[in-house]
Order: C-alpha cells, then sequence, then structure tokens
C-alpha cells in the first residue's frame, strides 16, 4: 500500500494541533515534556510521534479522525501500550491516540453474563468488577494490570485461558468503532447468535488499529469458580506434560483452568531469582508444568491432583510435584511462570517468538529448532515457556538484542518458522504482526490471504491514516 500521508514530515502543523485542541481541550493535548511524563510502556519508541491525543470519547475520536485526514496526520491508537511486536511504535509527523480516558464500565449485566466496556479498560479491572458477581472474562494475560479490551481485542490476545474459553475472537459480542472516514461503526449487539449478514466485528479483531479505533466493546463473561487449586509437576518431556494436561481436562471434579509449562532453561532463571525450592521437588526435570484447577471445592479439587499426580507416577516413575496450599504459595507457583522480565534483565531486548504448535508435533519442532539454533551459535539455549494446552509457545534468546546480526536474526527465523505452516502451526500465535513481524508475514503468509488483507486495507483506509506500515506493511 502507497500511503498518502506527508511522507517524511516531522512536525504537525500549527493549524492541525489547534484543532485538536479544540476537539479534546488544551489539557487532553500532550507534547514535549508532557509526553515524557507519560509510561510508554514496553518500548520508549511508542512515544517517537509528535503529539499524544487522550480523547474521551468515540465522537471526539471521530473528529480527531477526520482531523487526520483532512490534514493527513497519521493516526496510532495506543491503550496499554503491553503489546510486544511494535504494533504501536510511533514517529515525528504522527499522532498518537490513547484510549486512557476511554475507562468506563459502561455495563455488566450477570443474568446476562455480559459486560460492555469502553477500549481503556484494563483486563485488571474488569477482573476486579466481574469478581463482585463472581464472574469473569474468561481470558486472562500476565500483562493484566496494563492491558486494555481495546488493545487486547486489536491483537486477538490469547493467553492462559485459550484452550477453555478461546482467544479475544471468541469472547467478543460486539463492537463499536471509529472508522478510518471519521463514520462510527455500531454493532453492540449483547448475544451469542447473530447471522444477520457479514460479521463485520472480525474485520477489527486483530487488526491493530488498522482498520479502525475500537471505542467499546461488548464482551462474554465466564462463571469464577469458588475455589482453585494449582501444582507444579516436574516431568521427563513434552509427552509426560501433555499426559498430564489430558488428565487435568477429564478430571472427575472441578475442571482444568490452566496448564502452563516452564522448560528447565527459564525454570532455573525464575527459581532461582525468586530463591524457589519445596521438599522433594527436584529443580532439574526437563519440563514443569503448572497446573491449575478450579471448581467449588478446594480439598476436592487437591485430591484431583493428587489422583493426577498417582497416574502419572506410575508411567514415570521420576517425577515430582508440589501442591500449593495456600494462596501465597499458589501466587509462588505463578510467579515461577510469569515473571519473564527476568529474562530481558539478563538479556537486554532479547529476541522474542511466539509461535503455535500442533500439540502432536511440539516434541519434534522444539528437538529441531533446539538443535538447528545451537549450530547457528553454540552459546544459544532458548528459554521456553507457554500455553502448553493450546499449544502455544514462547521461544526468547539467551542473547541481547545488540548481538543480533541482521544475518544471525534471519537464520534463527527461518529455523523456527521453516515448518510452522506445514505442520499446520502458526509463526504468530497471539501477539500479532505490528511492525516486528510484517516481513514474516509477507514471506510465510498465503500469497492470496495477504494480497487480500492488502485489497481490504486499501478499501477501508485509502489514505493509510490509521497505522501505516503495520500489520500489511
Ligand atoms: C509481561 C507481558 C505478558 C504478556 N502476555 C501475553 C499473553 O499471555 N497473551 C497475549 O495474547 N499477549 C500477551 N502480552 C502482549 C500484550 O499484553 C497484548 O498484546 C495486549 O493485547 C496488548 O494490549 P494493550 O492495551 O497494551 O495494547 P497496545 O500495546 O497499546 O496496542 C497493541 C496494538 O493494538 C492497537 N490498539 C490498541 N488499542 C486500540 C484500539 N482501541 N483500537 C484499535 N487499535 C488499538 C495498537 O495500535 C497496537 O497495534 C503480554 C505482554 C507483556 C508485556
Amino acid at each position: 500500500m502507497s500511503p498518502t500521508t506527508v511522507e517524511g514530515a516531522t512536525d504537525l502543523s500549527p493549524a492541525f494541533l489547534d484543532e485538536i485542541r479544540r476537539i479534546v481541550g488544551v489539557a487532553n493535548l500532550k507534547e514535549g515534556q508532557a509526553i515524557a511524563n507519560l509510561d510508554y510502556g514496553v518500548t520508549a519508541g511508542n512515544f517517537g510521534a509528535t503529539a499524544v491525543v487522550l480523547p474521551a470519547s468515540a465522537n471526539e475520536i471521530a473528529a480527531i479522525v477526520r482531523c487526520g485526514v483532512a490534514h493527513r496526520v497519521p493516526i496510532i491508537a495506543q491503550g496499554g501500550r503491553t503489546g510486544l511486536v511494535g504494533g504501536g511504535l510511533s514517529s515525528p509527523g504522527q499522532i498518537v491516540l490513547s484510549t486512557s480516558r476511554l475507562n468506563r464500565i459502561v455495563q455488566l449485566s450477570p443474568i446476562e453474563r455480559v459486560a460492555v466496556v469502553e477500549a481503556g479498560v484494563t483486563l485488571q479491572s474488569l477482573q476486579a468488577a466481574t469478581l463482585e458477581h463472581r464472574l469473569e472474562p474468561g481470558i486472562d494475560l500476565p500483562s493484566r494490570g496494563s492491558a486494555t479490551i481495546g488493545g487486547m481485542v486489536s491483537t486477538n490476545a490469547g493467553g492462559i485461558s485459550a484452550f477453555r474459553y478461546g482467544v479475544m475472537r471468541h469472547r467478543v459480542l460486539g463492537m463499536e468503532v471509529v472508522m478510518p472516514d471519521g463514520s462510527i461503526y455500531s454493532d453492540l449487539t449483547r448475544v451469542v447468535k447473530n447471522s444477520a449478514g457479514y460479521d463485520l466485528k472480525h474485520l477489527f479483531i486483530g487488526a491493530e488499529g488498522t482498520l479502525g479505533i475500537v471505542t467499546r466493546i461488548a464482551l462474554k463473561l465466564e462463571p469464577l469458580p469458588a475455589a482453585t487449586a494449582t501444582a507444579l509437576f516436574g516431568l521427563p518431556s513434552v509427552a509426560a506434560a501433555l499426559d498430564v494436561t489430558n488428565l487435568g481436562l477429564s478430571v472427575q471434579y472441578g475442571h482444568l483452568r490452566a496448564a502452563e509449562a516452564i522448560w528447565n532453561s527459564y525454570f532455573r532463571v525464575t527459581a532461582g531469582e525468586h530463591h524457589w525450592s519445596a521438599n522433594d521437588y527436584d529443580a532439574n526435570h526437563p519440563i514443569n508444568l503448572l497446573l491449575s484447577l478450579g471448581g467449588s471445592d478446594e480439598e476436592q479439587l487437591q485430591v484431583e491432583l493428587a489422583r493426577i499426580y498417582e497416574i502419572v507416577a506410575e508411567k514415570y516413575p521420576s517425577i515430582s510435584a508440589v501442591v500449593a496450599t495456600s494462596q501465597a504459595q499458589e501466587a509462588e507457583l505463578w510467579r515461577l511462570r510469569e515473571d519473564t522480565d527476568l529474562i530481558y534483565r539478563k538479556h537486554a531486548a532479547a529476541p522474542s517468538y511466539d509461535v503455535s504448535v500442533p500439540l502432536s508435533e511440539i516434541e519434534g519442532y522444539l528437538r529441531r529448532c533446539v538443535c538447528e539454533l545451537r549450530c547457528i551459535d553454540p552459546q544459544l539455549d532458548p528459554y521456553l515457556f507457554g500455553h502448553l494446552a493450546d499449544g502455544n509457545l514462547h521461544i526468547v534468546l539467551n542473547a541481547s538484542g545488540a548481538d543480533m546480526t541482521p544475518e544471525k536474526t534471519a537464520a534463527v527465523e527461518t529455523v523456527l518458522y521453516r515448518d510452522l505452516a506445514a505442520i499446520g502451526g502458526s509463526f504468530s500465535a497471539e501477539h500479532g504482526i505490528g511492525s516486528k513481524r510484517v516481513h514474516s508475514l509477507r514471506e510465510t503468509a498465503d500469497p492470496v490471504k495477504f494480497a487480500l488483507m492488502k485489497k481490504i486495507r486499501a478499501g477501508v483506509d485509502a489514505a493509510c491514516t490509521l497505522n501505516p506500515g503495520k500489520v500489511t506493511g
């Protein structure tokens, strides 16, 4: 797509900025030092733009978009800025549109098990509000404190419960979106069944701010179990971890809430840094599996975990397991999985990958990748963890970004992505494409799909006002 925006422009005209101030008020347009006072999120590049605007309604956003079109100023939507693929990166001559003031839970119906929220509501605040009704959003991410529902829709976020409740695409019932021409698409349906023509909300889910700016979302909610029980299993292989997962899926009491895998190299880092150990738990197993069950009675759930242990120990006698007996212990076990920041403190800007692999292929895929990565550089020993029940693996190199030459990066991507399409997996499981993975999408996507994506984008946003350079490039 050839954007008709003022390419290379590094400044925004006074006329444009005056118009934006008239729309949102002087206090809600940030420039210069005022931007530096905001939190840029996972990367400072999010605030490369000349200005940040903080609208409070869909109508204000529509007016900003019309102004952007008229002045040919690209608009980059941002929610919690936790995106990991550079979807929110911005540059001089552009304006960032933050949804932080669209932070109201508009409706929460325990009868319908539906919430209608503004795009800037964080996952954690929705979780807190639904908790009062013993409900949950059915999706959970470690970045819950900052990630917004609008951002999660836009990246089609997945997370811990995707194997049970689906990814964001399966949680959304309806949506309101400001289109690239400033019109407002409104389809805030609150029902599961709706076959009234094309289901256009799916265009915007996973579009990463390139096809419209999401302003409101109607989301399905799920019952929150009264009790949970969590165990960590130390296991000899992926096959053993999948056995445990399957036993978790077929428990006689309660249901499986999470099956999170932590391979040894990453486990050593988190267990080491947090000084975690447990009696009789051997920290040297090739893979550790965090298994969480939900139900109404904690003791019965713990009985189920003990039963799983007995069955698995018969097949794999060398296993270890520890069951959390308090909420504090449960939180400690989760920290072993979720504190991925520790990796980036050891290796600044370590290259990370987010792939989906069919469950029966995981063992072979990882064996091949680890071996071929060592051929590129004998020092490479990636940190591995992921949402095992749905096959989503996170692979982070034990190398800082500065150590990676373009040739080495390309070689690593070839190793990790080469066979994924052929085995029925995906090179981008839940983080999206952003700017970081545009070249991989271009190289690996079905050409008909990629051409169709570009055609849709050109049809919806011919001037390429929204998030230029992202997703389709
Ligand atoms: C520690 C950590 C753990 C994480 N774990 C997970 C995980 O388990 N699963 C997972 O899926 N992701 C995970 N992520 C990634 C990230 O949290 C998700 O991608 C999240 O959905 C981004 O939400 P956000 O509000 O921060 O969006 P942002 O980062 O602000 O934006 C992301 C993209 O969406 C666009 N966007 C944002 N808001 C809107 C809007 N209202 N309308 C249109 N476009 C918009 C932006 O332009 C950008 O392209 C993790 C990130 C971190 C830092």
